[in-house]
Formats: C-alpha cells, structure tokens, sequence
C-alpha cells in the first residue's frame, strides 16, 4: 500500500504550472511535491528525459503532452513550449511541467520560469534529483570525498550552438578543478577529454561514464581521461550519459552498492592498493 501524501502539501491551483523536476529516472528519486503535482494535475507537459515509470503515476484521466525531440520531426522551440504552458495555464488547467533531473540544472527551467513571470503565470519551482549527483551515486561514486577532493565542477558539452560550449576555461579548470563532472558529454567527449589533456590534466586521471543513470538498464564505464571516448564507443554507450573525472571515480570500486546488490564484492578501501593523490 502507498501512504497517503502528507497533509498539508500544496494544492496544484487552476491557471498554475508547477515547473517541476523529475529526477534522473528511477520513480524513487521523485519529490513528495513532484508526486504531489502528478497527483493534481490536469496535463503533464513533458521532456524525452521523463521516463515512463514518473509518467505512469500521473493521476487518472490526466492529458500527457510530449515537449521533446522526436525522431524525424522537428523538435518544439523553446519558445514554442514556454507559450504553449502559458496557453495551457490560460486555459485555467493545473498543469505540470516535467523535466529530466532538476529543472534549473542544465534544464532551461529559468528560461520557462521567466517566460511564466512576463505572462503573468503564478508557478512554482519544485526541484529534482540531478543526474550529475544522484545518477553519480547510483554508480557508486560521491561527487566530493574528503580525501580526494573539496570542490566540484560541473560542466556543460553541449553549448547552445550544439558544439562544445565557447566560455569554458580549459585551463582554468584543468587547474582548479578536482572533479569534473560533464552533462551532455558523449557526442564531443573526444573534443573535451582533449582539451583537458592539452590544459593539464593526466590522460591517466580515472573517468566514469553513467549511461542511463538509475534506470534498469544503467551502464557505466569506467575508463581514462585518454581512453574515454574510443571506451564510449567501444561500449556503444547510449545517451543519456554522465561523465565524472577525477580521483572520487575510484572510489566506485567500494561504494558500486547497486553493483552489491547484484553479487560484486566491494573493497573497503579503494584506495589502498595505489599512493594516495599528491596534495597541495
Ligand atoms: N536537468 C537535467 C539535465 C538535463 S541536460 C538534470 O538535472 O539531470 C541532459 C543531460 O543530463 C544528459 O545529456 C545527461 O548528461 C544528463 N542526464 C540526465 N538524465 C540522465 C540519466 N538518467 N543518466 C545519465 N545522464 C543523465
């Protein structure tokens, strides 16, 4: 049996969009807001990312609409799908909009919200489970460790043009960052795992790819700054995927619990077997 929700949550009001994140795949990352505004809502306007599992805990009767790429045809602007929940808010439904991971990661959620705001749509923001850290600890890897590293980097691969993005310091990062942790890496991880190399970083330095994150058929790779993309391919790893670099990679051979769950036997010390990282 499901509990009931509890009490006092709020009420998904006509006219409203609830711009809500839905967490990396598994229906278990969902919020208590986000199953809340599923269990309200009169249409569900949806990214590629929401998989069928948070999909299918919609309330009864509730419309569906898909904001997403589709094979072959041309995908809706993002101006098309902020007027479109306007349009939808105007019409006095309660509508949900639900996106892959948290809405203001990586996720246009900000560009949507302000759309809503110069319409003069009320919203709420309900935050979500975000692939870089919860699709990360479903492959067994934290993201900070104290002995490895106190700070992270988070990093787009895919700039608004589609090419790697043209703000980013390589060398900066290369420099300043532990971990690196890349969001829509797989179609230009050559080009990254190159810059990175070029700027500094070891093409030794431990890389894990996290393809489908939380959901049955995850895959993670683990693999070389150097060797990464050719191991991609090789694996014929499949989007959506997770890239972390760095040494909290290493610690995957103690932490994979999923991987435990399944039979693997996990070290207490992952780190035992080699020299602890340089400090300073
Ligand atoms: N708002 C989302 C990110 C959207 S950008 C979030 O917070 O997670 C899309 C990118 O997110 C993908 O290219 C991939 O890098 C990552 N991603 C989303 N879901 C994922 C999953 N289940 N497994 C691995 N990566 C995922």
């Amino acid at each position: 049996m499901t509990p009931d929700l509890p009490k006092n949550l709020p009420t998904l009001e006509p006219g409203w969009v609830w711009l809500t994140g839905a967490g990396p795949g598994d229906p278990g990352l969902l919020t208590l807001h986000a199953l809340n505004g599923l269990s309200q809502a009169d249409v569900v306007v949806y990214d590629a990312l929401v998989g069928a599992g948070v999909l299918d805990l919609a309330r009864r009767g509730c419309r569906r609409e898909y904001a997403g790429k589709r094979g072959g045809r041309p995908s809706p602007t993002q101006p098309d799908i902020s007027h479109r929940l306007i349009q939808l808010a105007g019409e006095g439904l309660r509508v949900l909009r639900l996106k892959g991971g948290d809405p203001f990661v990586f996720g246009r959620g900000g560009e949507e919200a302000l759309a809503l705001v110069a319409a003069r749509v009320p919203f709420r923001v309900i935050p979500g489970v975000t692939a870089g850290i919860g699709g990360l600890a479903y492959a067994g890897i934290p993201i900070t460790h104290r002995e490895t590293n106190s700070a992270v980097t988070i990093l787009t691969g895919h700039g608004a043009t589609g090419a790697v993005p043209a703000d980013i310091d390589w060398r900066a990062i290369a420099a300043g960052a532990p971990v690196i942790v890349v969001y829509m890496a797989l179609k230009h991880l050559d080009d990254i795992a190159a810059r990175l190399i070029a700027a500094g970083r070891g093409a030794g330095e431990p890389v894990a790819i996290v393809s489908k994150a939380s959901l049955a058929d995850q895959k993670v790779v683990e693999t070389t700054l150097g060797a990464c993309a050719g191991d991609a391919t090789a694996a014929a790893i499949e989007a959506p995927a997770i890239i972390a670099i760095g040494e909290v990679v290493r610690l995957r051979g103690g932490l994979d619990w999923l991987g435990a769950i399944a039979g693997r036997e996990l070290v207490a010390d992952p780190y035992a077997t080699r020299a602890r990282p340089a400090s300073g």
